[in-house]
């Protein structure tokens, strides 16, 4: 029997159970075991969460510190981060079931030097010079916090999406709320416990865990929750939408994606099958910027399916905890549902099925799904258009530019997109035609702290990372300062009276 964890919520600085003290079990996918057990929060719960956040934000010194000072324990949470690393990544991977390669040397190093970045940048926010656009008045911006801030993340990279939002949040004096999703609620809350290390005062962070779809209601229509930002799906975000209509909320929303691979005839082929492989695997295919529609040009069609294959197939399953597996399973039997279903439609519809596309039999137990690849498919197909968020590729064919800038941006997606080819010409016109919120050249993934993360179209709006997200977490407000020292300003004619 696997050791069961049990966590609890942190609320205004102290950590305690749901209020009814019911509880929710946390799986681990590779074994299927309970591994945690962790508050299950009613809408008083939340209420409490957010009467704390309010205190902290409207009182608290948090919000009031100069930069400096916040700057310094967001740099000493991330040497704590540094510190916990071994830890934080086995947990993450026990939960989530990505490889411990992975989490241990891509989540969790990124997310220490996200959390550098916001630090510093936070010390310099940009604004217009301050200076008389009126000859009687001083005029200047002031960048403020926006408030309370209810943070909603996905399952897929619970700890990284903590960091994406708790960072640049904090980092300009806003106060969190922050609500892991149901299936893997155990590293945020370990981000509690280090927040609290650090000395962030109390109710600047608050974790609650529990019932997605209640908890976000009750943090979305709250008239004390002054921003919502989710990572999640593009159906979240709409329900998000209408709920948070009757306070007018403010939101952030790092939506669903399907990211087009393209690969034109001049590329390097075996370059563009190793990448395709890396970004469609990636997090057991479980990636918002997973590239997860491959347009490849008629000529090497053949060669890219057959180089695709035979890289699909160094592919290994296994325990998420060993350094040698590629793909754990994936995150629940409900998700792996959903994506076999889609290996089922691929050959309904149609396409050819040329490796994968069921359970490995291997496995006695976890929710492993073989990496899958289809050839053959057409661009009206479900597997082509719909957001499978697995480890399944579907691989279409194009003849020209034109042609394949059109079926590259036909779909409500707009987060992520690739070209693979060796003319700067044809990777500078994609560069400006495709309509997504990245555009890579001849790889496709990589992130940095300093640059944008975000969707166009139905992918969402804001931005994760860089100097825009600290943008979007603070809002800007003009101050005017009458330098005249008259009563009867020149303007007072155009309520009452004459011109003087
Ligand atoms: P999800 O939308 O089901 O859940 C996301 C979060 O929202 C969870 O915490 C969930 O509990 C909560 N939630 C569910 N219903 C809610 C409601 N009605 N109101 C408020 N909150 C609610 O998404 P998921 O399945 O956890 O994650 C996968 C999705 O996330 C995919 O669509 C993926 O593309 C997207 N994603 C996007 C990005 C990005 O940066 N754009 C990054 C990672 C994941």
């Amino acid at each position: 029997m696997a050791e069961v964890r049990f966590f609890k919520n942190y609320i205004d600085g102290v950590w305690v159970e749901s209020s009814s003290g019911e509880r929710q079990s946390v799986i681990n996918p590779s074994t299927e075991s309970v591994i945690a057990e962790v508050p299950k929060c009613s809408r008083e719960d939340v209420k409490a969460a957010v009467d704390s956040a309010r205190d902290a934000f409207d009182k608290g010194k948090w919000p009031r510190m100069p930069p400096s000072e916040r700057s310094l324990i967001i740099f000493k949470l991330a040497s704590l981060v540094e510190s916990e690393m071994d830890s934080l990544a086995e947990l993450e991977s026990m939960n989530q079931g990505k490889t411990i390669k992975q989490s241990r040397d891509a989540d969790f190093p990124f997310s220490v030097d996200n959390l550098r970045f916001y630090a510093g940048a936070a010390r310099s926010l940009s604004g217009l010079a301050g200076q008389e656009y009126l000859s009687t008045g001083t005029s200047f911006i002031r960048r403020e916090p926006v408030g309370v801030v209810g943070q909603i993340t996905p399952w897929n990279y619970p700890w990284m999406m903590a960091i994406w939002k708790a960072g640049p949040a904090l980092a300009t004096g806003n106060v969190v709320i922050l609500k892991p999703a149901s299936v893997t609620p155990l590293t945020t809350i370990r981000f509690a416990e280090l927040c609290e290390k650090s000395g962030i005062p109390k109710g600047a962070v608050n974790i609650i865990t529990g019932p997605g779809e209640l908890i976000g209601n009750e943090l979305v229509s709250s008239p004390h929750v002054d921003m919502i930002s989710l990572t999640g799906d593009t159906a979240t975000g709409k329900k998000i939408m209408e709920h948070g209509a009757s306070t007018l909320k403010k939101l952030h929303l790092e939506l669903g994606g399907k990211a087009p691979f393209i690969v034109f005839d001049d590329a390097d082929l075996e370059a563009a099958a190793r990448g395709a492989a890396a970004a469609g695997y990636v997090n057991g295919g479980q990636d918002c910027t997973q590239a997860s529609r491959f347009y490849v040009q008629d000529k090497v069609y053949s060669s890219f399916v057959k180089l695709l294959v035979d890289e699909t197939r160094k592919v290994r399953l296994g325990n998420p905890l060993d350094r040698d597996t590629d793909m754990g399973p994936l995150v629940s039997s409900i998700h792996r549902a959903k994506v076999e279903d889609y290996a089922v439609l691929g050959s309904e519809e149609g396409a050819k099925l040329e490796t994968g596309g069921s359970r490995p039999n291997s496995f006695k137990k976890g929710f492993y799904f073989e990496p899958t690849v289809f050839s053959g498919v057409e661009q009206d197909m479900r597997i082509a258009r719909e957001e499978i968020f697995g480890p399944v590729l579907p691989v279409l064919k194009f003849s020209d530019i034109d042609e394949v800038i059109e079926k590259s941006n036909d779909t409500v997606y707009g987060l992520h997109s690739s070209v693979w080819t060796s003319d700067i010409r044809r990777a500078m016109k994609l560069s400006s035609r495709l309509r997504f919120g990245a555009v890579q050249v001849n790889d496709h993934l990589p992130v940095t702290s300093e640059m944008p993360h975000g969707g166009f179209k139905q992918s969402g709006f804001g931005k994760d990372m860089s100097v825009f997200s600290l943008e979007d977490y603070t809002q800007i407000k003009h101050v005017y300062i009458d330098i005249t020292g008259e009563k009867r300003k020149a303007w007072h004619y155009t309520t009452y009276g004459d011109p003087s």
